[in-house]
């Protein structure tokens, strides 16, 4: 990398040591649930040491074009084009920072990611074993990245809903039926989600600058107040992990003490186009 611009980054954690990147080279990018891991390699180095991690947050968008607004950083590259990354982020949610010889402990979600959802080690077996070890709310268990990693609150609140699950359900008590729909429901959610290149909620542009379209396949995030797609009751939002929740009161029964749920007229809405292959309706 051949320099750092911070135009709107001051130093902070979250944006730490990047300018040790300046000088190394960026041997591939890698990806662990959220983050983008890029190994930098100093010169006369024989191996990476540190590593450039970039997590786009809420409202990050990392493109090789100058943006109008909320330009934070600037990552000037060596070599043909593109020869800068344009850090632009609204809400400052995101991450830009160089760890040290690769030392996470500054990143505990990192550290203590889960498996890829999409790869094989990703089992149901592996899965019922994270789950049945916590007692936290299964949408916060999900959230934390731990028992699988890549989950955020959209996908969460989606793969919930395709399994039937509660997110209140405290994760050891989910049963086991229902562990194995959930784990079929977040590849599906997932995959899904990324042949639509994404949601795009807000900012989000895939790196084309265009938008997500898993928005339109979204069956119960964003949708309260709307009929459930299967059921017909009405949609109800929730704050569970501090993060708003949506929920189909009949689909997904509330765990014992979780309080009562709002009521609501249902109404009939059309069946969601293109939902996940491989899970119940
Ligand atoms: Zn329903």
């Amino acid at each position: 990398m051949r320099g750092v611009v911070r135009v709107d980054a001051p130093e902070g954690p979250k944006t730490a040591h990047l300018e040790r990147a300046v000088g190394q080279r960026i041997e591939r990018v890698d990806r662990r649930g959220k983050f983008l891991v890029l190994p930098l390699r100093a010169p006369g180095a024989a191996r990476p040491a540190d590593e450039l991690v970039l997590h786009l947050g809420m409202t990050g968008v990392l493109g090789p074009r100058r943006p109008e607004a909320h330009l934070r950083l600037v990552l000037q590259l060596d070599g043909p084009a593109p020869d800068a990354l344009y850090v632009q982020d609204a809400r400052r949610f995101g991450r830009w920072l160089v760890l040290p010889d690769g030392d996470r402990a500054s990143l505990p979600t990192l550290a203590a990611m889960g498996p890829e959802p999409l790869e094989d080690g990703f089992t149901v077996a592996g899965f019922a074993a994270a789950l049945a070890r916590s007692h936290a709310p299964v949408k916060a268990l999900l959230l934390s990245q731990r028992p699988v990693s890549g989950v955020g609150n959209i996908y969460a609140d989606e793969a919930l809903w395709w399994a039937r699950v509660h997110p209140l359900t405290p994760a050891a008590d989910v049963p086991r039926v229902k562990v194995r729909a959930l784990h079929g429901a977040i590849r599906d959610v997932l995959a899904a989600a990324v042949e639509a290149q994404g949601t795009t909620l807000y900012d989000y542009r895939t790196v084309n600058g265009e938008v997500g379209a898993y928005l339109e396949q979204l069956a119960a995030y964003g949708h309260d107040g709307d009929a459930c797609p299967r059921c017909g009751a009405t949609i109800v939002k929730l704050v569970v992990a501090q993060r708003g929740t949506h929920v189909c009161p009949r689909c997904q029964r509330a765990p014992r003490g979780a309080g009562a749920v709002p009521r609501g007229r249902s109404h009939r809405r059309a069946p969601v186009a293109g939902a996940p292959s491989g899970v119940a309706r």
